[in-house]
């Protein structure tokens, strides 16, 4: 047989069928599995077919999933060795760990957990040899037979007869499994159990109630600690106690899914939506408003109706049905198709902030990040096909700068056509090309996630990173040949005739709402000045201060600073330390000293005293560094 052509790290290397990848180059002990073809295999499995061959190491996502997912294995084995009688279920890698459900007689308790991770580090200690075993369908069906796993003979029940079957075998431990899976159980080197939940059998009430088993592993112990260590960062983080405290808004059941926002909160989220309105006023965007209740006609003609019917609040009166709006789209059409427009209008850009609401059921509702009223800092982009490009490049630069505004790292994600896509195949191939070239014309990292777009349109999702390395799906651009084709949309091109624009939804922070209770958690209430609802606090000494104190307020005031005066009969520490726990960023303490001189001593929120200053400069240098970020 002849031999197959292998591109390894820029070289192409002719080898024999059946090499493995651990055979085409020097694999350190860090590379987990190899990356061939687009996708993830064992490092020793035979390949059979030549092509690109790369190495995944626990810092590529997919070397992660094949380290999760080998620990969950490793859970099984050690459960299965704890409880003989114990029957598998399923195990995958989650973003951050692994589960397994697993079949048990009795309730786990939280000694069960310490036994059970015990057995697991005695496990990664033997070091087995993960090896990959293919069996027919029959032999696959005995073995599981023989070991009582009928959840696992189920699985293969499922499988068409004549398929052949791949096993993952460790020590004496055997899973039905397609892999890939690491070499061996000693790269295992950290792992903790998490959290033990309920969960049915494949999802359904009438199937057995299965434990579930969550856990997670690193290649170290460091990492381990830091992972667990973020987690706990994050508890205290959680913008819903961190909302409370330091009073920004609150959720009440009358109205399950909508924020109060209080004073101190409304004022961040208007200082974010007036960021976002400067932001595109500059760059050639008008804003309007438009109703924000509908006929269900209007949703019927969208294609929401289809979609997203679930998600409409809806309301009848008179016979008739309306929905509340989810998103503004349709709105927008109706807008233009008000007169004939001419390829001179374009692009035409329309934002709106009005508000939204979508129905989440209520288990689905948490805090700010998942709610049913919002609001987003929407957009709409009406324009030629040959603007697409210029367009698109617009809208990412309004990412990069809103997202270094809040010293956030992103990522880009391209979602493909779904099953449910709506319009022509050739539309599609079109725009996903259009998406993908001016990522690569702008050199930004993307990701490409299959089957994932909007039922009418391919879409780029931004991921912001938070300080504690979380990703969030904020922003997103989503291009749209569809919906101007329901509205019949046109303008009237250079040679006279009757065109079809193209659509460009998009939203930079996306919901406002939810972007906050990022926020929150991403500074951990402290935020930037020119964010906080008081940027700064008046500390009057004694009562004899007090007038002085209130000159400063309200010459701060008049300059559109936020500022507060805290002239309760209490000893100065004490004021200090509640504007500390208040996240003030600048607190000017007064007493007869300052006043006689006209200074303030400034103290900042992270507990420094940064001295006296004359208050004539500290207002100066004041208003330079609170101004509202702009780029
Ligand atoms: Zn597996
Ligand atoms: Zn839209």
């Amino acid at each position: 047989m002849s031999d197959l052509m292998f591109e390894v790290k820029g070289q192409r290397l002719p080898k024999p069928p059946g090499v493995t990848a651990r055979g085409l180059a020097d694999v350190k002990d860090d590379t987990l599995a190899a990356w061939v073809n687009g996708q993830a295999v064992d490092l020793d499995r035979p390949l059979l077919e030549g092509g690109q061959v790369q190495f995944l190491t626990f810092e590529d996502s997919q070397g992660r999933q094949v380290f999760r997912h080998s620990s969950a294995h490793l859970l099984a084995q050690a459960v299965k060795r704890l409880w003989p009688d114990a029957k598998l279920g399923t195990g995958p890698a989650l973003e951050d760990g692994f589960y397994y459900d697993i079949w048990l007689a009795d309730p786990l308790t939280e000694s069960d957990l310490k036994r059970i991770e015990e057995m697991m580090q005695a496990i990664v200690q033997e070091n087995h040899a993960i090896k990959r075993v293919e069996v027919s369908r029959d032999e696959a069906l005995q073995l599981f037979q023989e070991r009582h796993e009928s959840f696992k003979q189920e699985i293969i029940e499922g499988i068409p007869e004549g398929s052949a079957i791949s096993l993952y075998q460790q020590g004496e431990f055997v899973d039905l499994c397609s892999g890939p899976h690491l070499p061996r159980t000693g790269l295992i080197g950290a792992l903790k159990l998490t959290q033990v939940s309920g969960a049915y059998w494949r999802g359904s009430e009438t199937n057995p109630m299965m434990t579930r088993i969550y856990g997670t592993s690193f290649p170290d112990q460091a990492r381990l600690e830091r992972h667990l260590a973020q987690i706990e960062e994050a508890k205290l983080r959680d913008h819903r106690k961190l909302g409370a405290q330091l009073d920004l808004f609150t959720f009440h059941e009358e109205s399950s899914g909508f924020a109060f926002w209080h004073p101190k909160g409304h004022v961040i989220y208007r200082i974010l939506e007036d960021f976002s309105r400067r932001l595109q006023a500059a760059r050639g965007y008008q804003e309007v408003s438009t109703p924000w209740i509908y006929r269900v006609g209007l949703w019927k003609k969208s294609g929401h109706w289809d979609h997203y019917r679930d998600d409409l609040f809806l309301i009848e009166r008179e016979d008739e049905l309306m929905g509340v709006k989810p998103m503004n789209c349709p709105g927008h059409c109706l807008l233009f198709k008000e007169t004939t427009r001419s390829y001179r209008d374009l692009p035409w850009r329309l934002a709106e902030y009005s508000p939204l609401s979508r129905y989440e059921r209520s288990g689905a509702l948490h805090g700010l990040m998942r709610v049913r009223g919002f609001h987003q800092d929407d957009a709409h982009l009406f324009v030629r096909p040959d603007e697409i490009r210029q367009e698109m490049f617009g809208v990412l630069d309004l990412v990069d700068i809103v997202y270094r505004t809040f010293a956030m790292p992103y990522e880009v994600v391209l979602s493909t056509r779904p099953d449910d896509y709506m319009g022509e195949l050739s539309l599609w191939d079109r725009a996903e090309t259009e998406l993908e070239s001016v990522l690569r014309a702008r050199s930004l990292k993307y990701q490409i996630n299959p089957k994932d777009g909007a039922f009418y349109g391919p879409k780029l999702d931004v991921y912001a990173v938070d300080s504690l390395g979380r990703r969030w799906q904020c922003a997103t651009v989503q291009l749209d040949f569809q919906m101007p084709e329901k509205f019949e949309l046109e303008y009237i091109d250079q040679d006279g005739t009757a065109k079809r624009p193209v659509m460009i939804h998009r939203a930079i922070l996306g919901s406002i709402e939810r972007f906050l209770g990022i926020l929150v958690e991403h500074y951990a209430g402290s935020f930037p000045i020119w964010l906080a609802p008081v940027q700064v606090k008046v500390l009057p000494i004694t009562e004899k201060q007090h007038a002085y104190a209130y000159e400063i307020a309200k010459a701060l005031s008049q300059s559109q600073i936020r500022v507060e005066v805290d002239d309760r009969n209490q000893k100065i520490q004490f004021k200090i330390r509640e504007a500390q726990v208040a996240k003030v960023p600048e607190m000017l303490v007064v007493g007869g000293l300052e006043q006689e001189n006209r200074s303030v001593s400034l103290r900042t929120r992270e507990g420094g005293n940064v001295g006296v200053l004359p208050w004539a400069q500290y207002k100066e240098d004041l208003l330079m560094r609170a101004m509202p970020a702009s780029d």
